[in-house]
């Protein structure tokens, strides 16, 4: 894509109403843009990345059998009559229409993936059964201050399994779980499951998956020799302690922000709508029901938080909105390196405007993308300068070894 021809334009200054580094670099390069707190506007660039960070969502869950789906967001009152979720939830939206008639917004879809699972499952042999969805949801959260960490209106990806025994449920969660720290790891994300208390109708067994960012609104307690996690808000243990599960290590304390979980629903939803099947004996059982959120657009907050320093933003390479940057600079005309990069499948922004070498240099910083490429007269006949964004070093050689090495 052109730069002379991006819907967006870069913005000198930092928005004034932003706290956080997340919001503040992407609103100043011009990925998303404000419209309330809590509520943004995903533009060219952002929504690349979005895309991308769901594609890596999508590709695991379908790995783990999933089936993607899209369900209503506006939902009828008494679904959630039904939970109770109507009135015990405080951050449910509530709507009424002008006839009087009650609705809600989603805020998670329990309340519509169990009447719908129903249609479907009449014996054993129906089970066990997982969707998802990638939509977005919504909710009245009082503090909307942490850019995209926390919105009123936010993109989740949420799935829901149901299964013939709890045996089943327990081993299709684990594969769950191990989907999930492979999602962050292709996001170049390290995440730890922290041992949650539950949901607010279950007492079951559930993992919260935190990235230590200072941006997060959590804090948890680490061991520093095994996998013990959990959460400041629920834990007995204090921080300094040795580790009471392996002994050997202490505990420290972080802040992180939640990216995802994996919740053992139990059959409180199930037995709300009255989802039976016939069991092998002919008997009627409700199944057991897990569900699996992952904060979609918090994790672009989350990885901006990880990924910067003073400059601006420094993408990892599996979600970058572009692979390269390419600029021309001093009057040079890079049109021949872009046709070049696109010819080997390579997805370029090029910044083909009228602007000082130093100006689109400071941008392609802020903007973050993996791989920079300079054509300038000051160059031979050919050649190019290559810079990662991460790294320190340019290096001047020809446009075909340039384009070997952006592929490797
Ligand atoms: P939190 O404790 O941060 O409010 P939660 O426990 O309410 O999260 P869930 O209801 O389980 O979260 O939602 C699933 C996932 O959706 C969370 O793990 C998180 O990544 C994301 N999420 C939840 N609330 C928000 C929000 N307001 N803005 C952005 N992402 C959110
Ligand atoms: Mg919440």
């Amino acid at each position: 894509m052109r730069q002379s021809q991006l819907f967006t334009k870069i913005e000198r200054n930092a928005p004034k109403d932003e706290a956080t580094v997340n919001a503040q670099l992407l609103a100043r390069a011009g990925f998303v843009s404000k419209l309330m707190a809590g509520v943004y506007s995903y533009l060219p660039l952002g929504l690349r990345v979005l895309n991308r960070i769901e594609q890596i969502v999508r590709e695991e869950m379908d790995a783990v059998g999933g089936q993607e789906i899209s369900m209503p967001i506006i939902h009828p009152k008494a679904n959630w009559m039904t939970t109770g979720g109507w009135d015990k939830i405080d951050v449910l939206f509530k709507l009424k229409s002008r006839t009087e008639k009650e609705y809600a917004l989603g805020q998670s879809e329990e309340e519509v993936v169990t009447p719908l699972v129903m249609k479907y499952v009449n014996t054993y042999k129906d089970l066990p059964k997982a969707v998802y969805q990638i939509n977005w949801k919504f909710r009245d959260e009082l503090r909307s201050k942490s850019g995209l960490l926390r919105g009123v209106e936010f993109l989740m990806k949420d799935m829901y399994s149901f299964h013939a025994t709890q045996e089943d449920f327990e081993r299709y969660f684990a594969e769950v779980k191990k989907a999930y720290f492979k999602i962050f790891a292709r996001l170049g994300l390290t995440a730890k499951a922290t041992e949650a208390s539950g949901g607010a109708f279950t007492q079951k067994i559930s993992y919260e998956f935190m990235v230590l960012t200072d941006a997060g609104e959590d804090d948890i307690l680490y061991c520093d020799a095994c996998e013990f996690c959990v959460n400041v808000e629920i834990a007995k243990e204090k921080e300094g302690e040795t580790c009471t599960r392996c002994g050997k290590g202490t505990l420290s304390q972080a802040r992180a922000s939640e990216v995802g979980n994996v919740f053992d629903l139990g059959q409180k939803f199930v037995k709300d709508f009255e989802v039976t099947f016939t069991d092998r004996e002919g008997k009627k059982q409700h199944p057991v029901m897990g569900c699996y959120g992952i904060g979609i657009s918090r994790l672009m907050g989350v990885i901006v938080e990880k990924f910067h320093d003073d400059r601006g933003i420094v993408w990892p390479d599996a979600v970058a909105p572009f692979a390269v940057h390419l600029l021309g600079i001093s009057g040079a005309d890079a049109d021949a390196a872009y046709q070049s990069l696109q010819n080997a499948g390579i997805k370029v922004l090029y910044d083909d405007r009228d602007l000082s070498a130093g100006g689109k240099f400071a941008e392609a910083d802020l903007v973050g993308i993996p791989w920079r490429m300079v054509v300038s007269p000051k160059l031979g006949e050919g050649t190019v300068e290559l810079k990662r964004r991460d790294g320190a070093e340019a290096k001047v050689m020809g446009l075909p070894e340039a384009i070997e090495t952006i592929k490797k």
